[in-house]
């Protein structure tokens, strides 16, 4: 029997040089972002927390953005990283279908996330920021900034949302092995965090809340910034190394995607596999299907509505057309902490909204089950976030074996899930329930959103 290649890799010099920038190739303009409504002057002192190179990555228009020599140095720690054929998923399946994924969790902080990270303390330390402050839910992105802030000599201070703080002690201790300060988030240093401790007494928070205190903090101190781990469209961009890196290790095997799959938080994820490919499809050379998973428990672009929004709960950053819940929308508890935002990213959404991209929402229970018959498989553990592509790529390759057809399924294992284990848990002792989320409670908090067009 001939031994079939499972892994693919790049060797280091393979390594794409530039980042992919899919505004070049949009077929319509993204709705330009408006002012915040209330906070007139604080708005002023919001927009220089990010420094002008970024700001030029959000707008500029040619395809290809070069990857500074600094960052493609510290990125060749992990990368490239290795592309999989998940034969033993295949076989486990019985599936015609063909199966790969991207591997994103092999660096300290677990998840692609460094891959933004990275760039971003680059650029804020050569704006001459001393310090950052951030929000994170499940701890992937506040542990990818601390590694970065500590590779670029920069304090970091983590809002953590203080149910993930309490269930992944563990992150915390990555965090701080980088030299960062971590507090959970409602946390009383905050004026945002003081009020919301009041109707929150057991502090279980939220990303939105979290960002906000995290914004507040870097307003009041001058050598300070605020920076974000997704959603903006520079941070899609940092990600698209993932699917350039893809493609080429496809190319490899000999085979290109009919169908790219990725788990949906803000989009950084989901984009950074999906763009390389799309890229193909909005110039007329493929039919490559790019699909998005997110949990039913949070909705936005299944059950979502295309309105500007916030991107945090302040009310002081600019507002962005986005498919959203609305910002106020009570995300039940769920362990993929890091698909727990309320909204997408408007580039992200407005693909969506051209029917660009496809968005599928699944429960808990059933992504759990993937995922556990994806360590099984595979051996490696998913993160619960993770675990949703796995699922989508899993029902997309069942389907296969229902139709008899053999697609090529890509997806992204954005992270591993070994911080994860009380999720893990939760699952094997039959705690995870499916959630239920009512028109009435989305209709609700879309209700509160700004009456803007
Ligand atoms: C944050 C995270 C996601 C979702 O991220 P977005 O880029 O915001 O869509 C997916 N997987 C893992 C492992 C994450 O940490």
């Amino acid at each position: 029997m001939p031994i079939s290649q499972t892994r693919f890799d790049l060797q280091p010099d393979e390594m794409p040089t530039h980042w992919y920038n899919i505004l070049s190739d949009l077929p319509f303009e993204l709705p330009p972002d408006l002012p915040p409504q209330s906070h007139g002057a604080a708005a002023t002192t919001v927009r220089p927390q990010v420094p002008l190179e970024l700001i030029r990555q959000s707008i500029a228009r040619r395809a290809e953005i070069a990857i500074p020599e600094e960052i493609q140095a510290i990125y060749r720690q992990w990368r490239p990283t290795p592309l999989h054929r998940a034969l033993h998923l295949e076989a486990a399946l019985q599936t015609p279908a063909q199966i790969y994924f991207k591997y994103e969790g092999n660096n300290s902080s677990g998840s692609h996330k460094l891959n933004t990270a990275m760039a971003q303390a680059y650029y804020y330390k050569r704006a001459g920021v001393k310090r950052l402050t951030t929000g994170t839910g499940a701890g992937q992105w506040g542990s990818a900034l601390a590694m970065a802030c500590h590779a670029f000599g920069l304090a970091c201070k983590v809002y953590m949302v203080g149910i993930s703080y309490r269930q992944k002690p563990y992150r915390k201790v990555v965090m701080q092995m980088y030299g960062a300060t971590v507090v959970p988030s409602p946390s009383p240093e905050t004026r945002a965090g003081a009020q919301f401790l009041i109707q929150d007494p057991d502090g279980r928070g939220n990303l939105a809340l979290a960002i906000t205190e995290a914004l507040e903090e870097a307003l009041a101190d001058d050598d300070s910034r605020f920076c974000i781990g997704s959603g903006e469209s520079y941070s899609i961009l940092h990600q698209t190394i993932i699917g350039l890196e893809a493609r080429k290790q496809l190319a490899q095997a000999g085979v290109y995607p009919d169908l790219v799959i990725g788990s949906l938080g803000a989009g950084s994820n989901f984009g950074g596999i999906a763009f390389a490919f799309l890229r193909d499809r909005l110039r007329g050379e493929s039919q490559v299907r790019c699909l998005s998973v997110e949990p039913s428990a949070c909705p936005k672009l299944t059950r979502g509505a295309y309105r500007y929004d916030h991107t945090d709960s302040s009310g002081v950053t600019p507002l962005q057309k986005m498919y959203t819940l609305g910002q106020s929308f009570a995300t039940p508890d769920i362990h993929a902490g890091g698909l727990r935002y309320h909204a997408s990213s408007k580039l992200i959404s407005a693909l969506y909204h051209q029917r660009l991209i496809e968005a599928v929402a699944y429960q808990q229970p059933e992504v759990f089950k993937s995922g556990v018959l994806f360590a099984q498989a595979e051996g490696i553990v998913p993160a619960p976030e993770s675990a949703h592509a796995v699922h989508g790529a899993v029902v997309e390759a069942l389907k296969a074996r229902e139709a008899g057809t053999r697609p090529v399924i890509l997806f992204c294992l954005s992270g591993h899930g070994y911080f994860d284990m009380a999720a893990y848990e939760a699952y094997l002792a039959g705690d995870l329930r499916d959630v239920v989320i009512d028109d009435e409670q989305i209709a609700a908090s879309l209700a509160l959103l700004p009456d803007v067009e």
